[in-house]
Order: C-alpha cells, then sequence, then structure tokens
C-alpha cells in the first residue's frame, strides 16, 4: 500500500534563505581562515615515510661497482612482465670482473610496473630497490620505460650491509675457506 509523506510547509526563516545564506557564510569564512589541508603539488611535496615502496632502480654498491648479476630472477618473477633484461659478458680488466655476468640491457617498462615489490624480495644480490620516487610521467609509451642508465640514475647508491663480494674475494685470495 502507497504511503503518503506529507510535504511540511517552509518556515518564514526558510523562506527568506536569509539565515541559510549567513550560515554557508559562517562556514565558508571559517575555513577561509582555517590552515590549509592542501598541498601545492608539484612545488610542494610530502615527506616520503622510510621503506616506502616507489618505482623500482637499480643501485650500485659503495665501490661504485654494478651489483646486478643479470641472473633474471626479477625478470622471471615479475608478475605483469614489466622486466626485460640481456644478459652480458663482463670485460676482463672491469671491478667487478670475478662475477659472472652483467646486464647488457636492463628495461624496466613503468606502464606495466604495479609497484608490488617482487624483484627487490627475490633479488639475491640486493641490486634492485623500490625507492622514494613516485612521480613518473611521460608523452609518449617509449619515455615510460626506464633503461639501463635511467634505472642507475633513479637508484645511486645505497649501503651495502654484507659486501658478498668483497667476502668472496677474500675467501678466495684464502684458498676458498669461507668463515
Ligand atoms: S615492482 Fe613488481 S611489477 Fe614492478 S618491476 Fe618489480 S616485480 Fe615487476
Ligand atoms: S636485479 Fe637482482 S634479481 Fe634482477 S637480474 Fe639483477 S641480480 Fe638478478
Amino acid at each position: 500500500m502507497a504511503y503518503v509523506v506529507e510535504r511540511k510547509p517552509l518556515s518564514l526563516s526558510e523562506r527568506l534563505y536569509i539565515p541559510q545564506v549567513l550560515a554557508g557564510m559562517k562556514t565558508t569564512l571559517k575555513h577561509f581562515f582555517a590552515p590549509n589541508v592542501t598541498m601545492e603539488y608539484p612545488e610542494q611535496r610530502p615527506a616520503i615515510p622510510p621503506g616506502y615502496r616507489g618505482v623500482p632502480t637499480l643501485v650500485k654498491d659503495p665501490h661504485g661497482r654494478e651489483k646486478c648479476v643479470s641472473c633474471q630472477l626479477c625478470e622471471f618473477v615479475c608478475p605483469p612482465k614489466a622486466i626485460r633484461i640481456t644478459p652480458g659478458e663482463i670485460p676482463a680488466d672491469a671491478a667487478n670482473a670475478h662475477v659472472e655476468k652483467g646486464p647488457k640491457a636492463f628495461d624496466i617498462d613503468m606502464l606495466r610496473c604495479i609497484y608490488c615489490g617482487l624483484c627487490q624480495e627475490v633479488c639475491p644480490e640486493e641490486a634492485i630497490w623500490l625507492q622514494n620516487q613516485y612521480s613518473m610521467s611521460g608523452y609518449t609509451r617509449e619515455e615510460m620505460v626506464n633503461n639501463k642508465e635511467r634505472l642507475y640514475e633513479l637508484g645511486g647508491t645505497l649501503p651495502d650491509q654484507h659486501f658478498k663480494w668483497d667476502k668472496k674475494k677474500a675467501a678466495e685470495q684464502r684458498g676458498n675457506a669461507h668463515h
């Protein structure tokens, strides 16, 4: 059965609209003098908390050596297949010549990347890190592919807790005895 709702007649103050306009003006004025809660991006940038996972980058060790050994685990694990690696030989006179391989080419397609961090989790050399860079834009699809040079530019150098290669080299010099 239909239920008819009676429309209440407007009071005098509601018919005048002035009290409602004043109430609206009061709210506007209150916010006009209150401190800003918005940020003038991109001139102002938010503070990024430690451990934030932004754009994936490649990092070098404190000696300036490439840490990536081109094992391709990150390429294999990446869910949207955003990583493309072409392994290459390392020159005999390079600082990291004792490592078997290095990446000849290393591309990450930021139109595919979902910032999941699996590449960082799986990397045995701690060579790939999602750092605090979160703003990536471009006019073409090609611009959104970060090549090896760009990945190192974004990544820079991170502290190395383990110095795995140095330990391995020292062990080799001691007759390959691992202590
Ligand atoms: S963060 Fe995830 S999606 Fe992005 S490159 Fe790494 S594994 Fe792939
Ligand atoms: S970044 Fe790490 S996981 Fe990816 S190829 Fe290089 S060493 Fe392997």
